[in-house]
């Protein structure tokens, strides 16, 4: 078989985001599907594919490591400069060749990555709110949806970093203890400062919140300091995840080796895609990190993650935008993302198992 053609379509989703679909074609008549999304820099990863494009036409789709090693190391026309846009519009291409196979051998992606097949992944939403009433609020309306597990940005949002004042501190903790009351013990939940805060404000809030047991504390600071993630880990209980914009297997193993995480997040399309994907989670295996893959994404990048969520030994837990968001997420779709006690079904169909319905998709497509 051989790749003939590669293009790419945006969808604009209702999160601002445009989801950035790649289609990459073959002359066995085979079409296979990826995402590459990147927020706010989606025409510049579509440029970026139509630029790689040139390296692939030809190739044979099922040689997918070969082609991520040309295409990561730059092949001819450079070497290893690349940066989150680039490993974005390698995802897209990735995701894409791991779907032709599917389709060509007739088995979904998780299992030919060694997974089981119809396996359920655990997913988890979002939630927001001002008061500790309209968190409790908003937390049930995402708990109505059928999730168990949910984030929150409630650090951050009362501090906005990199230092918390002591009032404010103040009312992290009554936030939280106004969650815990409310929902129990039993629902997970999550607190995302995006990296804004520095090391010991970060631990000064870990240790804040070690009473409610949540789930992680995400990005606690800048990833570009994995030894100051590591000082907010040692001086705490509150697992430490992270890594979400990390773009290869060296940065993961840079962050592993620092001690930097109990929980690692690569993002299916910032890290390169499938292929890449599954080595980090080997990496983190050796660490005894477990694996929450950062996941925006359209319906792609969501099942894209799911298929190697389900074929890992360390799987966590995968982010996934809830459907009242996109209320027209499923439309889009020949068959829907389904949602079963907090868990995404992976579908027992060949490749990714998302097809879309171009009917429906046409008026969200970016002209
Ligand atoms: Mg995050």
């Amino acid at each position: 078989m051989q790749i003939t053609d590669v293009t790419v379509r945006l969808v604009q989703s209702d999160c601002g985001r445009k989801w950035t679909l790649v289609q990459v074609y073959t002359d066995a008549g085979i079409v296979g599907i990826g995402e590459g999304t990147y927020s706010h820099k989606e025409f510049v990863v579509a440029r970026m594919v139509e630029d790689l494009k040139g390296a692939i036409i030809g190739q044979d789709p099922f040689h997918s490591e070969a082609i991520y090693q040309r295409l990561f190391g730059g092949g001819r026309e450079g070497y290893h400069t690349g940066g989150v846009m680039f490993t974005s519009a390698i995802s897209g291409i990735d995701q894409a060749l791991w779907d032709i196979k599917g389709k060509a051998l007739n088995a979904p992606v998780c299992a030919l990555l060694g997974g089981p097949r119809s396996a359920r992944v655990p997913v988890y939403s979002h939630f927001g709110g001002r008061t500790p009433d309209d968190l409790v609020r908003d937390a049930q309306r995402v708990l109505a949806e059928g999730y168990n597990a949910l984030k929150s940005d409630i650090s951050i949002a009362e501090s906005h970093g990199p230092k918390a004042t002591r009032q404010q501190l103040k009312n992290i903790d009554a936030k939280y203890r106004a969650l815990r009351a409310a929902l129990g013990d039993d629902i997970q939940i999550m607190d995302d400062p995006h990296a804004l805060f520095d090391p010991p404000t970060a631990l000064e809030i870990a240790r804040l919140i070690e009473p409610y047991h949540l789930l992680f504390f995400e990005e606690p600071t800048i990833p570009e300091d994995p030894d100051g993630y590591a000082r907010v880990r040692a001086g705490t209980s509150t697992p430490i995840a992270g890594s979400e914009r990390l773009t290869s297997k060296y940065r993961f193993n840079d962050f592993f080796r620092a001690g930097a995480v109990d929980i690692a997040q690569p993002d299916i399309v910032y890290i390169g895609g499938i292929t890449e994907m599954k080595k980090v989670a080997a990496l983190a295996e050796t660490y005894q990190v477990t694996i929450a893959p950062h996941n925006t994404k359209g319906p792609v990048g969501i099942m894209a993650a799911a298929h190697v969520m389900a074929a890992i030994p360390n799987p966590l837990i995968q982010e996934m935008i809830a459907p009242s968001r996109i209320p027209w997420r499923n439309d889009v779709l020949k068959d829907p993302l389904v949602i079963e006690d907090s868990c995404l079904v992976v579908p027992d169909r060949p490749g990714l198992g998302v097809e879309f319905d171009e009917r429906e998709l046409k008026p969200h497509l970016v002209s």
